[in-house]
């Protein structure tokens, strides 16, 4: 149920109406936007008699919520969510990069890239400590010991880190070590991990699984909320279609439509989906023009002798130039790319 307050709606009148859903056992999911006031009621709904809350004068209309996804859905959170990591803000006017290697393979790598970046102005640093490799024979991460390179690496630069959980045991400590956690392709609907990231107070950005359907995906982000945990952002990271040749192919088309289904901010990495340098500029650029509200690349020192994803991390002149080039796009967009 969404229930429309009046103008103007007090905090006494708003604390009244929680009060109410709360004593029936349900959860109230309250947003103030710029033109109305709107409390979602989340729980079994037969608890709560419509005829009560349209009986109080300053509640305007009582409305079933239509989508099945109820934290996530536009429906009861009109405006943007703006997520706020350090100063840097997700899902508001500015477009945010997030750059750095796949894989945290020494400190000196991670330096070395998190130096060239930080000059560059880049303010949110990528990298992964705990890898979803195909084969278990490859590189598999440098866990607990990457965590802690990563935490120096934000602390000494001052960049916001953020980086994969895969294990629902290491949300934990993962959390404690960076600003922001990930949840990747693999895990997209892995419920445990997507409950327990709920309950930790940091971001958490959010793939799309190769074969989800933006209604997985969605609900896969009301898991998260659904404990608590509402800074969610949505990445898209390609899907698998009949087409090798783009590997997980980009799907662009899902930007604007996850954009109207939620109010979440939604970003795009282009890496992950083309496997390979290439196209990545032009999948940046595009990634923009549909509305993103950030990009997720990967950028290496030495991209030849990276210990996971070789052909696909961008070089540092090469990110250079791509970040002039996608600061001019955004501002042809009306936006800022940060
Ligand atoms: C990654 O971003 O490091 C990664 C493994 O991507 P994905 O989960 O999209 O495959
Ligand atoms: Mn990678």
């Amino acid at each position: 149920m969404i229930i429309v307050m009046k103008k103007d709606v007090s905090q006494k009148n708003l604390d009244h109406v929680v009060d109410i859903i709360e004593k029936k056992g349900l959860q109230a999911h309250v947003s103030k936007g710029t033109e109305k006031t709107i409390v979602g009621v989340i729980g079994d709904e037969a608890r709560l008699e419509k005829e009560i809350i349209l009986g109080l004068d300053f509640v305007e209309k009582v409305m079933p919520i239509q989508k099945p996804y109820k934290r996530v859905g536009r429906e009861v959170h009109p405006d943007n969510t703006i997520v706020k990591v350090k100063g840097v803000e997700f899902g508001g006017n500015d477009i945010v990069m997030i750059a750095g290697p796949c894989s945290c393979e020494s400190e000196e790598q991670m330096f070395t890239i998190a130096t060239a970046l930080k000059k560059m102005g880049v303010k949110v640093f990528r990298s992964s400590a705990y890898k979803p490799r195909t084969s278990p024979y490859a590189f598999q991460g440098l866990g607990v010991k990457g965590l802690k390179i990563i935490q120096k690496v934000g602390r000494e630069l001052d960049l916001v880190t953020e980086t994969e959980v895969m294990d629902p045991r290491n949300v934990e400590v993962v959390a404690k070590h960076v600003d922001m956690l990930r949840v990747g392709a693999r895990n997209t609907q892995n419920f445990d991990l997507l409950k327990e990231v709920g309950k930790v107070d940091k971001p958490v950005i959010l793939k799309n699984g190769v074969s989800t359907t933006v209604d997985e995906w969605l609900f896969a982000a009301e898991y998260i909320m659904n404990e608590g945990n509402n800074n969610v952002i949505l990445c898209e990271r390609g899907i698998r279609t009949f087409e090798p040749l783009t590997r997980n192919t980009l799907n662009l088309s899902v930007i604007p439509l996850v954009k109207s289904l939620t109010h979440l901010p939604v970003i795009v990495d282009p890496c992950h989906a083309a496997g390979k340098r290439g196209p990545i500029p032009a999948l940046s650029k595009a990634s923009i023009a549909v509305g993103a509200d950030g990009l997720m690349i990967e950028v290496h020192n030495d991209p030849e002798n990276a210990l996971s994803d070789q052909a696909q991390q961008l070089r540092i002149p090469e990110f250079e130039k791509l970040y002039a080039e996608l600061k001019l796009v955004a501002q042809a967009v009306g936006r800022k790319l940060v």
